[in-house]
């Protein structure tokens, strides 16, 4: 018995089936379960809702997230060794626990949820981040999912939810906080880990905004914003000249002095920028 559920500790689990982290694949598990019901629980009320879990491992916070009371979770694994744990946790929640073995950047999981959706991961950061961009950016809003609740390590969260001005302030900033509300909600030592990483993390959680904050092009304010930050230090008008022949003229039409730098800019002035670059 583990506290939360009837099932065996996890790290019964893992000497059970031989679940030894693989560095490859970002393996850095959660085995304090009541550290994963605190998790499952920032993600909000999922008692209506299908909950998206990427890498589930051997299952420590799907189990918080079934006994947090989720309607239903679908779990997407790559590492089919981590399968029999959890069909362990499947057989102990009937009809709730669906697994995929698949590559999360490989899948698309729609078929497999009905709305409303909640996501929910504990990545490695490349797979998260690339992941969290995809989630941000498609072409049509509201996107499919309510809310994202993402470890990160602890400096990527903070780029996400960087303010202009500070050095975290970019791309993940602005393409989060266009579409959505991301807020810290926990900190977790590298000691809340076995193996433990070699940094701090912390736990975003996303809610999507019913519309974006200001009106854009998606691929448009994604191509400004890159092209901005890619040479930060650079004044936008040296920054931005791949972008548009006039791009001066259309960053003073925007109201934004060219010789600014692209980390001062504002959210506003990006989207403006956007409008005027992609009409
Ligand atoms: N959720 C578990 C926990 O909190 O203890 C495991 C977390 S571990 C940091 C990351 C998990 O993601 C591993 O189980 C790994 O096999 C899985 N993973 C890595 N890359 C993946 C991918 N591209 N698609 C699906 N799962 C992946």
């Amino acid at each position: 018995m583990s506290g939360i559920d009837a099932l065996p500790p996890l790290r019964q689990v893992i000497a059970d089936h031989d679940l030894s982290a693989k560095k490859a694949l970002g393996q850095n598990f959660l085995l304090d379960l009541n550290l994963t019901a605190k998790i499952a629980r920032q993600a909000g009320d999922l008692s209506g809702a299908d909950v998206l879990e990427i890498g589930p491992g051997p299952g420590g916070l799907t189990r918080g997230l079934l006994a947090e009371g989720a309607r239903r979770v679908l779990a997407v694994e790559k590492d089919a060794r981590c399968l029999p744990a959890l069909a362990e946790i499947a057989k102990a929640y009937p009809g709730r626990l669906e697994v995929v073995n698949a590559d999360a950047l490989k899948l698309d999981p729609l078929a497999h949820l009905s709305p409303p959706v909640r996501v929910v991961a504990n990545l490695p950061y490349n797979v998260g981040t690339e992941l969290l961009v995809r989630w941000l950016t498609p072409a049509e809003w509201p996107p499919f999912w309510q809310s994202l609740t993402l470890m990160f390590q602890r400096e990527v969260a903070e780029r996400i939810v960087a303010v202009p001005g500070s050095k975290a302030y970019g791309r993940l900033a602005i393409l989060a906080q266009w579409r959505a509300d991301a807020r810290i909600v926990m900190s977790l030592p590298p000691e809340a880990f076995t193996p433990p990483p070699k940094v701090s993390s912390a736990v975003v959680h996303l809610t999507a905004l019913p519309a974006p904050r200001y009106p854009a092009d998606a691929k448009v304010l994604e191509r400004v914003v890159a092209q901005a930050f890619n040479q930060r230090r650079k004044m936008l008008r040296a920054a931005l000249k791949g972008l548009a022949p006039d791009i001066e003229d259309r960053l003073r039409a925007v109201g934004i002095d060219p010789t600014r730098r692209a980390e001062t800019v504002t959210l506003e002035e990006f989207c403006a920028l956007a409008r005027d670059i992609g009409g």
